[in-house]
């Protein structure tokens, strides 16, 4: 049987299947014995005391690093594990002979069903925080079902409704042999993360989970898009070729490691790598890339139950300058917020987090937890050739801010004697379409501009970049994303600051053509399509590429401009950057 979904992250993964259901979904309606009912009352008293500690040292994480106000929500949580009448009415059920996990489940959904009626915004939005106890104590109730993903006992394909940014990033890159999730989009963080780790991906494959079954045989497709669920013999052979071929094109691409991203006639492109995770910093070697164009920073503030201290994101900033020396690495500083949460951070709870709480408005929110990053780059950077940039900046007010906290790091650095590149460049994302038209005022004040294609598409399209129903609407070709890109181009180069891209636009190579034609002077992208994107550039030359960006921007609506550029790039690509449907 195969499904369709969105092709998120390149390689094809064939093996067993794991299920991972979500915990309200496993609960498994069972009779209790008579002899039974008072321990299964325990039971379900020690799993409210283990989420109420839970809570307690979230709240202790929380007021301590980021104030009362951000805490607040946890009294909220804490009130309801305590509310005597969830007490009364699960021990009532109980005692009528239903096991805790049911019992407690269907209070929660009455309670939750009842909010949903309310006309009152503030007592609706609760409706969120009586999820999140529900899935806390259910996890108390059940036994975790999600460290199943970090403990898999045997290699395995996963398959879950959704699986989060975090999720991903501890996933045992020995044990996945690919996943697949009902939800999500292909510049979803998830998505992202599999890339950068090399986890083959295909996400929203709607209603996968109503078919799948634990230990069934099941193929991902990260390159077309397909999950194929119990292949037969003659799907199995088509995918076992598909991955022959696959493996002469990477073949042909490694021969390029060594080799400069330029034109052939003689122009040079900065080719970066970006990455999550500090560990990702050997494949960026192995692949040639110029340098990291974008650390994803937050990485290192998810999935733990505090913030790291200054001292540990100095030693992993570190680790990564020193090993890319003399090649150059920018730290993004952390773009917490959106599909990026951590509940220690108190993030969550919003109706629209992509133009909420999210990037560098959380960050100067907290300019004591914001400080000490940035001065562990600083200090990072008497280690290597480091460069700072901002996220989701979208005003001159935002930047005149982060650049005054970085003035007063530098100051407490100098204080404390401690050394850091001074002539360290601190640059920022163009990622709002409010940047894009202050970008000439940016310019001035920052020493250059990465446009992140990611979020600059979704703000400027007006689509979700998560949203697996909007995915056929999200559309780098534009002319509104190319006139965007243009402008900010000219607006840095009139200030004499060069412009890069760095988001999942420049790693296709037909895209990267256009941006390079745009006058793009750095593409920053995942060590799976560095070398495909070399392979282009070192094909096209860059007048080509600049009369063909040209006639883009010309074209009246996207579908022209991927017409314009097949029936002029093809030519020109190498095969295998053409091959069937495996582009990335
Ligand atoms: C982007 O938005 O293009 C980008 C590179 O940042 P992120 O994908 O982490 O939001
Ligand atoms: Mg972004």
């Amino acid at each position: 049987m195969r499904f369709q979904g969105i092709a998120a992250s390149p390689g094809i993964g064939v093996g067993p299947v794991h299920v991972i259901i979500p915990e309200d979904h496993a609960v498994k309606d069972f009779p209790i014995a008579a002899d039974r009912v008072e321990a299964e009352i325990a039971f379900f008293e020690s799993a409210l005391q283990a989420s109420r500690r839970d809570l307690e040292q979230i709240r202790h994480g929380i007021a301590h690093e980021l104030g009362e106000q951000e805490a607040t929500i946890y009294d909220a949580q804490m009130m309801m594990v305590d509310d005597p009448d969830l007490r009364r009415a699960v021990h009532e059920s109980i005692r009528g002979r239903r096991n805790a996990g049911v019992s407690f489940r269907d209070y929660m959904t009455a309670v939750a069903a009842r909010l949903e009626r309310v006309q009152d915004e503030y007592l609706r939005e609760r409706r969120s925080d009586i999820l999140d106890v529900e899935r806390r104590v259910l996890r108390h109730l059940m036994g975790d079902t999600r460290q199943g993903l970090s403990g898999l006992e045997a290699p395995a394909v996963i398959v879950a409704h959704e699986i989060g940014p975090s999720d991903v990033a501890l996933l045992d890159r020995r044990r996945v042999l690919g996943f697949v999730a009902e939800v999500g989009g292909r510049t979803s963080h998830s998505a992202i993360v599999a890339r950068g780790r090399g986890i083959p991906a295909v996400v929203a494959v709607r209603g996968v989970m109503q078919h799948v079954k634990n230990g069934d045989l099941g193929i991902v497709d990260g390159f077309r898009g397909e999950f194929e669920l119990n292949p037969d013999a003659a799907a199995s052979g088509r995918y076992r070729a598909r991955r022959a071929r696959v493996d002469t094109g990477t073949q042909a691409l490694a021969a390029l490691r060594d080799l400069p991203a330029v034109t052939p006639d003689g122009f040079k492109v900065d080719l970066a790598a970006n990455i999550e995770l500090p560990a990702e910093v050997e494949g960026v070697l192995e692949v040639g890339a110029d340098g990291i164009g974008l650390f994803r920073t937050e990485f290192f503030y998810l999935d733990r139950a505090e913030l790291p201290g200054e001292d540990e994101q100095y030693r992993a900033y570190r680790a990564v300058a020193e090993r890319m020396s003399p090649r150059p690495v920018i730290f993004r500083t952390m773009d917490l917020g959106g599909d990026k949460v951590a509940s220690y951070l108190g993030t969550t709870h919003e109706t629209n987090p992509f133009l909420g709480y999210r990037g560098i408005r959380f960050a100067l929110s907290h300019p004591e937890v914001f400080r000490a990053q940035i001065r562990a780059i600083y200090r990072a950077s008497a280690h290597g050739r480091v460069r700072m940039m901002f996220p989701m900046i979208s005003s001159l007010e935002e930047l005149r801010a982060a650049l005054d906290l970085c003035g007063r790091a530098r100051a407490e650095l100098d204080r404390a004697g401690s050394a850091y590149d001074r002539d360290l460049e601190v640059g920022l994302m163009i990622e709002t379409p409010s940047a894009v038209w202050v970008a000439d005022l940016l310019a001035r004040e920052a020493r250059f501009l990465s446009i992140g294609t990611n979020d600059l598409i979704q703000y400027t399209l007006a689509m979700d970049r998560d949203n697996q129903r909007m995915s056929h609407l999200y559309e780098p070709l534009s002319p509104a994303v190319l006139r965007s890109l243009r402008h900010t181009v000219h607006s840095g180069h009139q200030a004499q600051r060069w412009v890069g891209v760095c988001g999942e636009m420049a790693g296709d190579p037909r895209h990267a053509i256009l941006l390079l034609g745009l006058g793009v002077d750095e593409l920053s992208v995942s060590c799976f399509d560095l070398p495909r994107v070399k392979a282009a550039l070192r094909s096209v030359p860059v007048l080509k590429a600049r009369a063909l960006a040209e006639r883009a921007l010309a074209c009246d609506h996207a579908e022209a401009v991927r017409a314009l550029l097949h029936a002029e790039l093809d030519t020109v690509l190498p095969d295998y950057l053409l091959g069937d449907g495996d582009e990335a």
